[in-house]
């Protein structure tokens, strides 16, 4: 299906306004490429083709943001960490619906979307992750 879209950031935030997330992926390799790029990093193919990746995942790392750009202001403190999809790769996001103290690294995670286009820039919906 979706060779005509282009491998770029922009596209990846289109699917994300659509609920999907989606890396490209090297038909060649295999390597997943998050986020996207036109050419594979590791064969260096541009025979790509865009995947859905797993809504689900586990927790690597996270920090606590306690002081943040204008925009989250009102989520402080809030957690961004980075989670491995199913057998796919990591992705970096914030983590909503949780205390922060009541994080922990290993706990599974699924993805969630927020679609509303934010007023200031980056004016793109976004995905955060929450407990599954
Ligand atoms: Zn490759």
């Amino acid at each position: 299906m979706a060779e005509k879209y282009p491998f770029t950031i922009e596209q990846f935030y289109k699917f994300v306004s659509e609920r999907k997330l989606m890396a490209a992926k090297c038909k060649k390799c295999g390597t997943m490429l998050l986020p996207p790029r036109p050419m594979c990093t590791k064969c260096f193919s541009s025979d790509l083709e865009w995947v859905e990746l797993k809504n689900k995942g586990k927790l690597l790392t996270y920090t606590v943001i306690h002081v943040s750009s204008k925009q989250f202001e009102s989520l402080i403190p809030y957690a961004v960490g980075i989670v491995k999809l199913g057998d796919g790769p990591k992705l970096p996001g914030m983590i909503q619906d949780v205390e922060p103290e009541k994080i922990s690294v290993g706990m599974s995670l699924e993805v969630d979307f927020d679609t509303t286009i934010p007023s200031e820039w980056p004016t793109w919906p976004r995905y955060f992750f929450k407990p599954s």
